[in-house]
C-alpha cells in the first residue's frame, strides 16, 4: 500500500522527522488559503500523485512541472488551479498519466544540496538496509548503475536494530559534518523508527535537502507498506486513497486475493504463488501475454473464487482464462464450484481452459462437466498453456 506525500508529512511530524510545514487543498481557493496560513514568501506547490518524477512531468493538457516553487499565495492559488482536475505524466505513471485531485502547499526552502535516504527490505540479507547516496534528486536506479561507488547501503541487525555508529557513519558518507551530522543522526534514527513502527517496506526521502541556513529536512517522501502488516496499522490503512489504484486490484484485496493486474489477455486464475509466477512463465513461452497474476491461496471459499473469476472477466482486455489448480490443501471442487456461480451470475463467452490436479479432482471435473460451460480441459502446464494461446489467437 501506498500514501499520498501529504500524509507521510503528517508521519513525518509524528515520529520527528524533519520536514517543511505543509497543507493538503483540494481546490485552488483551498490552497491559496493554506499559501496564506503558511506564509512567507516561498513556497512549493506539488501534485499529490501516487508517483515520483512529478518535477519533470508533464500534464496532458501540456502545463509543464508537478512541482512549482513559487513566491507568494496569488500565485499558489492560481499554479493549484491549473494542476488540479488535470493529468500528470511521469516516468513512473505509464503514458495514461494520473489524474491530480489534490496538491500540497508547503513552505519552500533555499537548497543548498540535494541528497537520498531510503530505509527498505533486502531480500538478499533478509535485513533492513538504509542507502545513502550524494546523487540526491535524480533517479537512483541510474546512479546505482552509472555510478555505484557513490552508494552506501547500511545493514540494520535484527537483534540490536539501528546503531548510532551507523547514523554517524551515513552522515560522513553523505558529507555532513558537525551541526548537520547531529541533525543527520536524529533524522535517520526518528525515519528508522517510523519505518519501523508503521510497518513500512519503503521509506524514500528524495531529496533530502541541505538548506541554505544549514538545516537538513526531507523534501519528498514515497512510503510503502507491508500489506500483510496492515491488519494492526489502523493509521496506516485510513491514508489508503483507493481511485490512485488498480480498481482490479482494490476489488481483489476486498476479498483476500493476492491480484495484480498486467497488460497482457490471458487471465490466470491459479493457487499458490510459485504456480502462479510459473504459469504466467509458460504462458509466455508459448507466445501469450498473462493478463494477471493472481493467487486465490490455499483456503479459499467458493465465494473467493467466485469472486476472483468476475474480476478477470470484468477486464475488458482479457480474451481467454487458464485455470491453472494444483490442490494440496485446496479442493478442486471448491474451484470448481467458484467458477461456475461467477459464470452463472455474470455469463461468459470467452475460451477457458482449466488444468485440475490434486485434492477432490473427481468431483470438481464433474462440477465443471455438468456445469453446462464450453470448458477445454488441459493436463500438466505445457499443454494447458498451449491449449489457452491458440485459442486467444484463434478468437
Ligand atoms: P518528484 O519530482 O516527484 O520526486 O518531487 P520532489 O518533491 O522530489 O520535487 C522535485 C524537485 O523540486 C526537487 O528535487 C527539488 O529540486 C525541487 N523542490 C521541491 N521542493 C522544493 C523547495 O522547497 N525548494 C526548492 N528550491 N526546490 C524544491
Ligand atoms: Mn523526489
Amino acid at each position: 500500500m501506498n500514501i499520498h506525500e501529504y500524509q507521510a508529512k503528517e508521519l513525518f511530524q509524528k515520529f520527528g522527522v524533519a520536514s517543511p510545514e505543509g497543507k493538503v487543498a483540494n481546490t485552488a481557493e483551498e490552497a491559496g488559503a493554506a499559501a496564506r496560513e503558511i506564509g512567507g514568501s516561498g513556497l512549493v506547490v506539488k501534485a499529490q500523485v501516487h508517483a515520483g518524477g512529478r518535477g519533470k512531468g508533464t500534464f496532458t493538457n501540456g502545463f509543464k512541472g508537478g512541482v512549482h516553487v513559487i513566491d507568494d499565495a496569488e500565485k499558489a492559488q492560481e499554479i493549484a488551479g491549473q494542476m488540479l482536475g488535470q493529468t500528470l505524466v511521469t516516468h513512473q505513471t505509464g503514458p495514461e498519466g494520473k489524474l491530480v485531485s489534490k496538491v500540497l502547499v508547503a513552505k519552500a526552502v533555499d537548497i543548498s544540496n540535494e541528497l537520498y535516504l531510503a530505509i527498505l527490505f533486502d531480500r538478499q540479507t533478509s535485513r533492513h538496509a538504509i542507502i545513502a547516496s550524494t546523487e540526491g534528486g535524480m533517479n537512483i536506479e541510474e546512479v546505482a548503475e552509472k555510478t555505484p561507488e557513490k552508494i552506501l547501503k547500511v545493514f540494520i541487525h535484527p537483534g540490536i536494530g539501528l546503531q548510532a555508529y551507523q547514523c554517524r557513519k551515513i552522515a560522513a558518507a553523505l558529507g555532513l559534518r558537525g551541526k548537520l551530522m547531529g541533525q543527520t543522526v536524529k533524522l535517520v534514527s526518528a525515519l528508522w523508527n517510523l519505518y519501523l513502527k508503521s510497518d513500512c517496506s519503503l521509506v524514500e526521502v528524495n531529496p533530502l535537502a541541505v538548506t541554505t541556513d544549514n538545516q537538513v529536512v526531507a523534501l519528498d517522501a514515497k512510503f510503502n507498506f507491508d500489506d500483510n502488516a496492515l491488519y494492526r496499522q489502523k493509521d496506516v490503512v485510513a491514508m489508503r486513497d483507493t481511485s490512485e489504484e488498480d480498481p482490479r486490484e482494490v476489488a481483489a484485496s476486498e476479498f483476500g486475493l493476492n491480484y495484480i493486474g498486467l497488460d497482457g489477455n490471458i487471465a490466470c486464475l491459479v493457487n499458490g504463488a510459485g504456480l502462479a509466477m510459473s504459469t504466467m512463465d509458460i504462458i509466455k513461452l508459448h507466445g501469450g501475454d498473462p493478463a494477471n497474476f493472481l493467487d486465490v491461496g490455499g483456503g479459499a471459499s467458493k465465494e473467493q473464487v467466485a469472486s476472483a473469476f468476475k474480476i478477470i472477466l470484468g477486464d475488458p482486455n482479457v480474451k481467454g482464462i487458464l485455470v491453472n489448480i494444483f490442490g494440496g490443501i485446496m479442493d478442486c471442487n471448491v474451484i470448481a464450484e467458484g467458477i461456475v456461480a461467477a459464470v452463472k451470475e455474470v455469463g461468459m463467452s470467452l475460451p477457458l481452459v482449466v488444468r485440475l490436479e490434486g485434492n477432490n479432482v473427481e468431483a470438481g471435473k464433474k462440477t465443471l462437466a455438468e456445469s453446462g460451460l464450453a470448458i477445454t480441459s488441459a493436463d500438466g502446464l505445457t499443454d494447458a498453456a498451449e491449449k489457452v494461446v491458440a485459442a486467444v489467437a484463434a478468437a
